[in-house]
């Protein structure tokens, strides 16, 4: 009844979601726990295998056919293992064997990076749909990506590649705690919008809001410092759009994540920016869209990259519908 089905995991600092996916992207079942990240990493493994005991549970677990892991990165997709920065107990840790053993050890069960699953989500189900060649990231407290080559996800060798948010695109800017310097996620990021506008002398409304979303409502406003902000990461993200267009010709960028929220005050100028950086003939038709797939996304990409090769080619606009948000 529920075809290719598949069980999908998504990984973060703050929470660990799990759900039963149909071939169709309808979340059929979830099952949630918060991620303990400042816990030990066999206290962070158990609550992943709560989640998936949950799942288990369900009457529709025997038709699942393949588990799909989105998790924070870095992750190596060769080794199974893990490393998220917000989970410091959590290095090198084999998250695809403990997740395959805790699911009776017959699925197959497949990583991705958090960036390289919602890039599978939006080509699935969202504003790349119908697009063979996109860039999909998301713009929130980090700045993260993933690829779509030629109709199929670009995970790379560790699950990783399309990282955009670790591009520089500032020589000589402030240093990332990634190592590097100028990256796209020091400027563009929720945290660094806000920051900025703070140090140029912004101030929260009566609400106290010190947010990127408090200086996207005082830019709407017309709050000159919060417009200039958000100008800046536009121009970051717009840079790091075109470097990537130039390199693997994308033809559209879908922004995701709670600084996308913003609206035009962040799409108008990226927009803008676009035409400054994306010059060349074959990348000057590309375009920007807003996300689709909004809080499910990490489930969804999870679950299209559980199944590699279903999810790019056989599914037509036909079976697909009512999840967007
Ligand atoms: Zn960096």
């Amino acid at each position: 009844m529920h075809s290719e089905l598949v069980a999908a995991l998504d990984i973060g600092g703050t929470k660990i979601a799990g759900a039963l996916v149909d071939g169709g992207g309808a979340v059929l079942v979830r099952a949630q726990r918060p991620t303990p990240a400042r816990e030990g990493g066999e206290t962070v493994a158990r609550a992943v295998e709560a989640v998936l005991a949950e799942l288990t549970a369900s009457p529709l677990w025997p038709g699942v056919r393949a588990i799909g892991i989105g998790s924070a990165g870095p992750v190596d997709a060769a080794a199974g293992t893990v490393s998220p920065v917000n989970v410091p107990a959590w290095r090198d840790f084999p998250l695809v064997d403990r997740v395959a053993r805790a699911a009776g050890g017959t699925l197959p069960v497949r990583l991705v990076g958090d960036g390289v699953a919602i890039a599978a989500a939006e080509h699935w189900l969202g504003a790349a749909r119908g697009h063979d060649n996109a860039l999909c990231m998301v713009v929130s407290t980090g700045v993260g990506g993933g690829l779509v080559l030629d109709g199929r996800l670009h995970p790379g060798p560790t699950g990783n590649a399309g990282h955009i948010g670790h591009i520089s695109v500032d020589l000589d800017g402030d240093l990332c705690p990634c190592g590097g310097r100028g990256c796209v996620e020091r400027i563009a990021s929720g945290p660094h919008i806000a920051r900025r506008a703070l140090d140029d002398g912004w101030r929260p409304g009566p609400d106290g809001d010190t947010t990127a979303a408090g200086v996207a409502a005082a830019a709407r406003a017309g709050d000159p410092v919060a417009v200039a902000s958000f100008e800046r990461a536009a121009r970051a993200l717009a840079a790091g759009i075109a470097a990537t267009a130039t390199l693997v010709e994308i033809d559209i960028a879908v922004v995701g994540g709670g600084v996308a929220g913003a609206g035009e005050v962040l799409f108008g100028p990226l927009r803008r920016s676009l035409r400054d950086y994306a010059t060349l003939s074959f990348v000057r038709d590309l375009t920007v869209a807003p996300a689709l797939t909004g809080a499910d996304a990490g489930l969804l990409g999870a679950a299209a990259a559980a199944v590699p090769d279903r999810w790019a080619r056989t599914h037509t606009p036909a079976s697909v519908g009512g999840h967007g948000g």
